[in-house]
């Protein structure tokens, strides 16, 4: 099968919760495609076991622009200020909300504060994201995109997902509802809805996947769970000129899951 190869040189991309798994991903392919690449995130150290050093330092170091900058996405104040700071680099031509956190708990006992722990992290980060990024984009006069991470439990309902699911599904509605309002101002909006993604955050439901296909079963969808790098071609897609009729869209790359 033949590749892609994309060029975003001359582009300032952010990306949020790149230090790990498909931040991390998405963050290197952008630095690999020439883009000017900031990794916002609460810790510069990535949490995958085999990352020898931070996001921005391999990125540099394979020839790429990239920095770090901290970041808590569930602050709406930080999350202005990262996308000022990506004025330093001619302003933010592409916003991936992708931060994400997950706890795995029994719907009856999901409290107040875990749930606003993850639906801020999640939504709001993506929500306020969004807005802020695309406010910049318009009064630079730019035709910028946004990508947000969504998930496959964005339309699945799942054993103790409850609080992240709702997180999701309010991810895939403020993509859908930002891409109406921002058309005509030229933003498209966009997101990637993984499956399983062999990362960090999923160590809390690896035991689940593993029931995913229970042996003697009619085989299911997906049949494996997809390396962090399999994500990123979806992003730059997204967000390349070549889906410049495309906005509102969630696509999933979750090796056929939501296809039951
Ligand atoms: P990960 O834990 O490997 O990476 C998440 C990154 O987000 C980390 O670097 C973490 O430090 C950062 N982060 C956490 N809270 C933050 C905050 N408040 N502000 C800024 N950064 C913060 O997880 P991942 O699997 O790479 O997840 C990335 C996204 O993909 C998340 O939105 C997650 O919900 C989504 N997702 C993951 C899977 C999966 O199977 N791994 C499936 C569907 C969706």
């Amino acid at each position: 099968m033949g590749r892609l190869d994309p060029d975003f040189s001359g582009e300032t991309v952010v990306v949020t919760g790149g230090s790990s798994g498909i931040g991390r991903a998405v963050a290197l392919a952008f630095g690999d495609a020439g883009a000017m690449v900031v990794n916002a995130d609460v810790r510069a150290e990535s949490k995958d076991p085999d990352a020898s050093r931070p996001t921005h330092e391999a990125i540099r170091e394979a020839g790429g622009e990239a920095e770090y900058a901290d970041c808590d996405v569930s602050d709406p104040a930080e999350v202005e200020a990262l996308v000022d700071h990506a004025r330093e680099y001619g302003g933010v031509d592409v916003m991936v909300n992708n931060a994400g956190v997950y706890t795995k708990t029994r719907f009856r006992d999901v409290t107040p504060e875990e749930f606003d722990d993850v639906y801020g992290v999640n939504a709001r980060g993506a929500f306020f994201g969004t807005q802020y990024a695309a406010n910049d984009m318009i009064a630079r006069g730019v035709d910028g995109v946004v990508v947000n991470t969504s998930s496959d439990t964005q339309g699945r309902a799942a054993w103790d997902h409850s609080h992240y699911a709702a997180t999701k599904g309010a991810i895939r509605m403020i993509t859908r509802s930002a891409a109406l309002e921002l058309a005509p101002e030229g933003v498209r909006v966009n997101a990637v809805a993984p499956g399983p993604v062999a990362t960090e955050i999923r160590k809390g439901w690896a035991e689940e996947a593993e029931e995913m296909q229970p042996e003697g079963e009619t085989p299911g969808l997906p049949h494996r769970a997809a390396e962090p790098e399999e994500l990123a071609g979806a992003y730059l897609y997204l967000a390349s000129e070549d889906a410049s009729y495309v906005t509102g869209e969630t696509v999933w790359v979750d090796g056929g899951g939501h296809v039951a």
